[in-house]
C-alpha cells in the first residue's frame, strides 16, 4: 500500500495533491491518502474521484492550519501502523517540507521532486535538480521510501470511486507546534484568479519597461480571465509584488497558455513554466532563449504587439 500526504488550504484540496495521488497510481494501485487538520468530509469525496480508497483524517486540537513539524510527528504513529511501502507527497514547499520532518523523525532519507519511482530494494528514483535541467537516478537505501513528486510533471487523472474516512488521533509534543500558521495578511483576498490555478497566464519581464508598463498586461489578462505573472527581475524591482512571480523561487505553474512577453528565457524561469500546454513568446530578440520553449513567437516589441492582441480579442468577444 501507498500512502499519500495531501495538503489543503483551510480544507480546499490543493490541486498538485491530486496530481500526487495519480503519480502513486502508476506505482501501485493500492493507493490511500492522508489529509492533517481538516474535517475529512469534503477532501474523501475529492481524493476518492483519484483513486484513494481511503482517507485518514489525523486530528489533534493544535491541528486547525499548517504545522509542518506537527504533521510530520502526526504522520510517524500512522506510518507505524499502516506500513505503507511509500509515504509521497506534492513536492511542493509544504509537501516538501512536511516529508523531510517525518524523514528527520524516524532518520530515513527522503527523496524530492521525483519524475519517477520504481520500489524495490533498493528503491530507484529519479529526481528533479537544478531546477529540472538535470534528471538524477538515485538508490534509496531503506524499508520505507519517503519521496515527492515533481507533482507538475504528472496529469491528475480521475479514476471514479470514493474514500472511505479513517479518523486517526494524533499524539504531538507542545515543540511540535512552535512552527504553524496563525495569521495571513497582506492580498491574498483580491477576488482575482490565483496564479497557481490559472488557466491563462499573460506574464511580463523586464522588456514590459517598468511598473506602469504592466497596464498592457493586466488588460489582457483580465480580458482573457486569466492572472498576471512576471520575473524575477520583475519582482526583485518592485515592480510587482513576489506573489505574482513564476520560477524556481517563485510559483510553478502550468496553465493552458502561457504568454511570456519581455522574459529572455533563463533557466530559473523556464523552470517555473516549462510544463504549460501552450507558451507563447513575445520578444524583440530573436535569438532569445524563450523561443526555444515557445510554441509561438511573435519578434517585436510588446508595446506594439499586445494593444493589437487586446483588439483582437476585444472584437473576437464582440465587445
Ligand atoms: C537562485 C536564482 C533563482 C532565480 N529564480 C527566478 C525565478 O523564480 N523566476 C525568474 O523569472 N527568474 C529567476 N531568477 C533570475 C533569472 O536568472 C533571470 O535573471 C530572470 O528570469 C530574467 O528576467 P527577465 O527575463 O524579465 O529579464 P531579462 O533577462 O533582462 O530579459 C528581458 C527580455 O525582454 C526583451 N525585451 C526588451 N524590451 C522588449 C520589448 N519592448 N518588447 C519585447 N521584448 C523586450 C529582451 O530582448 C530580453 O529578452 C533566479 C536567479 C537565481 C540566481
Amino acid at each position: 500500500m501507498l500512502l499519500v500526504l495531501v495538503d489543503h488550504d483551510r480544507g480546499t484540496l490543493d490541486p498538485l495533491s491530486t496530481r500526487a495521488l495519480t503519480a502513486a497510481r502508476t506505482i501501485d494501485s493500492d493507493v490511500q491518502a492522508v489529509v492533517i487538520g481538516v474535517s475529512g468530509a469534503s477532501v474523501a469525496a475529492e481524493v476518492g474521484k483519484f483513486g484513494a480508497k481511503v482517507l485518514h483524517v489525523v486530528n489533534n486540537p493544535e491541528l486547525t492550519d499548517y504545522a509542518p513539524m506537527a504533521s510530520g510527528r502526526a504522520l510517524i504513529d500512522l506510518v507505524d501502523s499502516l506500513k505503507p511501502a511509500a509515504v509521497f507527497a506534492a513536492g511542493s514547499p509544504r509537501g516538501n517540507e512536511q516529508l523531510a520532518h517525518l524523514a528527520a523523525f524516524k532518520d530515513l532519507p527522503m527523496a524530492a521532486e521525483c519524475t519517477s519511482v520504481t520500489l524495490g530494494n533498493p528503491h530507484k528514483v529519479v529526481r528533479a535538480r537544478w531546477a529540472g535541467n538535470l534528471l538524477e537516478d538515485a538508490n534509496v537505501h531503506s524499508d520505507l521510501l519517503i519521496a515527492s513528486f515533481m507533482a507538475l510533471a504528472f496529469e491528475p487523472e480521475e479514476v471514479g470511486g470514493s474514500a472511505e474516512v479513517k479518523e486517526f488521533t494524533a499524539n504531538l509534543k507542545p515543540e511540535d507546534t512552535i512552527v504553524k500558521v496563525i495569521d495571513r495578511v497582506g492580498d491574498s483576498n483580491t477576488g482575482g484568479v490565483t496564479l497557481a490555478d490559472a488557466k491563462i497566464i499573460v506574464s511580463g519581464g523586464r522588456g514590459v519597461g517598468g511598473p506602469e508598463g504592466f497596464g498592457v498586461i493586466e488588460e489582457l489578462a483580465s480580458l482573457l480571465g486569466g492572472a498576471v505573472g512576471c520575473s524575477r527581475v520583475v519582482t526583485a524591482s518592485g515592480w510587482r509584488p513576489h506573489s505574482e512571480q513564476v520560477g524556481q523561487t517563485g510559483t510553478k505553474v502550468a496553465p493552458e497558455l502561457y504568454l511570456a512577453c519581455g522574459i529572455s528565457g533563463a533557466m530559473q524561469h523556464i523552470a517555473g513554466m516549462k510544463n504549460s500546454k501552450n507558451i507563447v513568446a513575445i520578444n524583440t530578440d530573436p535569438e532569445a532563449t524563450i523561443f526555444r520553449y515557445a510554441d509561438y513567437g511573435i519578434i517585436g516589441d510588446l508595446h506594439q504587439v499586445l494593444p493589437k492582441l487586446i483588439d483582437a480579442v476585444k472584437s473576437a468577444k464582440g465587445a
